[in-house]
């Protein structure tokens, strides 16, 4: 082990950073983490595309999803405009 770090090291790190950041935000949006990860690792720029893409997760309060279809519906919704079915009770 040296003090030495490599420049390419760096740069990883630094790649490494909308990564994460890009990844979170797709986990957020039950989004490809991976793929948004090496995407916005590659081009920070998607990191804005990710960011204002709508939810496709559960927000509880905003959004929830129906679990027979996987359509996203309002929260309040008590029943899937998509297949029509019945929605368990979110509290
Ligand atoms: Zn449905």
């Amino acid at each position: 082990m040296s003090g030495y770090v490599k420049p390419e090291f760096v740069v990883l790190l630094i790649m490494m950073v909308p990564g994460v950041i890009g990844g979170w935000l797709a986990a957020n949006r039950a989004r490809n983490v991976v793929g948004w990860c090496i995407l916005c690792a590659l081009f920070p720029v998607f990191l804005l595309v990710i960011y204002f893409n709508k939810p496709l997760r559960e927000v509880p309060g905003k959004f929830r999803q129906c679990p027979t279809c996987r359509e996203f519906l309002k929260w309040r919704d008590t029943t899937c405009k998509y297949c029509g079915s019945d929605l368990p009770s979110g509290g």
